[in-house]
């Protein structure tokens, strides 16, 4: 029997945890009458038009590679799309890679623009992807707390403490998962005013920018001179409802999609061919969809959010996204036991707050993109629990 004398795994890769979301993912599947407010997935099908389009697309037996950047129609509808709602025009030649996701499109972003010990500054608690992906990139995660007491925002006062000689970028993702918090107006302008003074790059994950509840999304790609110095990462897996898809994009100055683009060349080749349409369609047809679905998502955030409240689990208003971030430290349990218990006790998962960074520590996270009478049916289940701990 050979017996290696060496490590069998790159030592970078196995320090880094696995997702806290997958776990509880995985729990849920197969445990009969569980309720899953766990992953943060739209519960609507595809809307039939998207789906008729990649279908379409495989009997018109448009089933080859593409361009490495993805179709030209879909980059000229996303094109379209960045400037009717940012303002801005990208060039669909150079300035759009198309990308598995926006999973895909953080990481090649990473990758293609920070060298060995560059700093990232990003809010805590954030998406669990952020960290794992800075320290595969060879950067440093630099996280900045974000409170409760400031509607979870990220304030330019807090970012520009954090900033060093080695501060390459800032990282941000709002609206904010797992806070459900956006940023305001003067936070956008003061991160863009530090990128500018500082020299910095911004990657903007505005992955949830179209679910948001009351106050708009502000982008900071509308800020002076910041399309020359952000990578902005979107996509079509929340908003259109399209998960398995697993489409996404880039939109960044044309050095950094140069980069970008050839890391995926070399690993993924292309975006899985249907989806593309499917997103094209998506692009061309689905306002009225994704209005639907957010109205939907709106009435049921209102719903969890105030039974949260109501049974004592402190819970701040989200703003955007679909995700509710109630404390649960109050019930004398760590936010790792509550969502094993929780679990295990009354078959409902919820993510520990732990999983997205210190900060997130004593809340757990909650998603609303399911149904309403699931959404009641869990809450009842939850207060339950919450008043057998008292
Ligand atoms: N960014 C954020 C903030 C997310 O919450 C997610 C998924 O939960 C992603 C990116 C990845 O999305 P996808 O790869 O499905 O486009």
């Amino acid at each position: 029997m050979a017996i290696t004398r060496r490590r069998l795994t790159n030592e970078r890769v196995t320090k880094i945890p696995a997702s806290g979301i997958r776990r509880f993912f995985d729990m849920v599947s197969g445990v009969e009458g569980s309720i899953s407010l766990g992953v943060g997935e739209p519960d609507f099908v595809t809307p039939d038009r998207f789906r008729e389009a990649a279908m379409r697309s495989i009997k018109e037996g448009r089933t080859k590679y593409t361009s490495n950047y993805g179709i030209v129609e879909l980059r000229e509808a996303i094109a379209d799309h960045t400037e009717r709602r940012r303002g801005i025009r990208y060039d669909p030649k150079n300035e759009i890679l198309v990308t598995v996701g926006v999973s895909e499109a953080v990481d090649l972003a990473l990758r293609a623009t920070l060298d060995e010990g560059d700093e990232v500054i990003l809010a805590d608690p954030s998406y669990v992807a952020y960290v794992p992906g800075i320290i595969l990139a060879g950067g440093v995660p630099v996280p900045v707390a974000t409170e409760e007491a400031h509607d979870f925002r990220l304030r330019p006062e807090d970012v520009e403490r954090a900033i060093t000689p080695r501060t390459r970028a800032i990282l941000l993702g709002f609206p904010n998962n797992p806070t459900g918090a956006v940023l305001e107006a003067s936070d956008v302008a003061g991160i863009a005013r530090l990128a500018r003074e500082h020299d910095l790059l911004v990657y903007s994950d505005e992955i949830y920018d179209r679910l948001v509840y009351g106050a708009g999304h502000r982008s900071i790609l509308g800020e002076p001179g910041m399309k020359d110095r952000t990578i902005y990462l979107a996509g079509f897996s929340k908003s259109y409802a399209m998960t398995g898809w697993r489409v996404g994009y880039t939109c960044a100055p044309p050095a950094v999609v140069e980069q970008m683009m050839k890391i995926h060349q070399y690993t993924v080749m292309c975006v899985p061919t249907a989806a593309q349409y499917a997103a094209v369609e998506a692009l061309h047809s689905g306002e009225p969809e994704v209005q639907r679905m957010v109205a939907e998502y709106d009435r049921r955030r209102k719903v969890m959010w105030q039974r949260f409240n109501a049974m004592g689990l402190a819970c701040f208003e989200p703003r955007g996204a679909f995700y509710c971030f109630p404390r649960v430290s109050g019930t004398g349990l760590g936010d790792e036991e509550f969502a094993a218990r929780l679990f295990t006790e009354e078959r409902v998962v919820v993510v520990p707050g732990s999983a997205f960074g210190a900060r997130g520590t004593g809340h757990v996270r909650a998603c609303y993109a399911t149904a309403l009478n699931k959404i009641e049916e869990a809450c009842d289940r939850i207060e339950r629990f919450v008043k057998r701990l008292h």
